[in-house]
């Protein structure tokens, strides 16, 4: 399996990243391998190489069928499940990757970098509209971060039709949809709890 992950797919979120409020003509993704998978609510424990490491918190949406070049309108049939993910990043470590035009792994790839939920959800359940789903995160019990999938500037349908004209998706693989504002720093001691439509998902400590 593989986890693609969105990145500027939030407005707030590009424009407290580097206050661009240009949409971006199409989605931008990254891989991570599955050795950054981070499962169970297993604690997260800050690797040393970084002094700023940021938590994301992302829709996840998982695969279940193979499929490339899939169309738009087809897009709805390759999954049936959503979860919550942290897509952690080592934003000192970007920031240097960003300015000196290199590639984004050691910042976005690391091990244990992709925090998954251990429940998914099925989107019938949640009402069947994979953009009508509302999520939030909390650190040491303070609301951190808020997000609607209908504030996505890219639908999952449209992610899924953009990165299969790319790369074949695989049954079990985990797209991260992007973050909405509200990133922020981690630090051993947190405690990180996250909820997708009220039932809380992610819970676990950093270490
Ligand atoms: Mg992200």
């Amino acid at each position: 399996m593989k986890i693609i992950c969105i990145g500027r797919n939030y407005a707030e979120h590009i424009v407290e990243l580097d206050g661009n409020r240009n949409r971006p003509a199409e989605p931008v993704f990254f891989t991570k391998p599955d050795t950054a998978l981070l499962r169970n609510n297993d604690p997260f424990y800050v690797p040393s190489f970084s002094n700023d490491m940021h938590y994301e918190t992302e829709l996840v949406v998982r695969i279940n069928r193979v499929g490339r070049s899939i169309a738009r309108r087809f897009a709805h049939r390759y999954y049936a499940e959503v979860g919550l993910g942290i897509d952690f990043t080592a934003r000192d470590l970007q920031r240097r990757c960003i300015a000196e035009g290199l590639p984004w792994e050691v910042c976005k790839a690391f091990d244990y970098s992709a925090a998954l939920s251990p429940r998914f959800l099925s989107l019938e359940e949640l009402g069947g509209d994979v953009q009508r789903l509302h999520f939030m995160m909390s650190l040491n019990g303070e609301r951190r971060q808020e997000g609607d999938t209908s504030q996505m500037i890219f639908s999952v349908d449209e992610i899924i039709s953009h990165v299969s004209r790319f790369i074949t998706l695989k049954m079990g693989d985990l797209i991260y949809t992007g973050t909405p504002a509200g990133v922020g720093p981690v630090v051993p001691g947190d405690h990180l709890t996250a909820e997708l439509e009220g039932q809380t998902l992610l819970d676990f400590d950093i270490k």
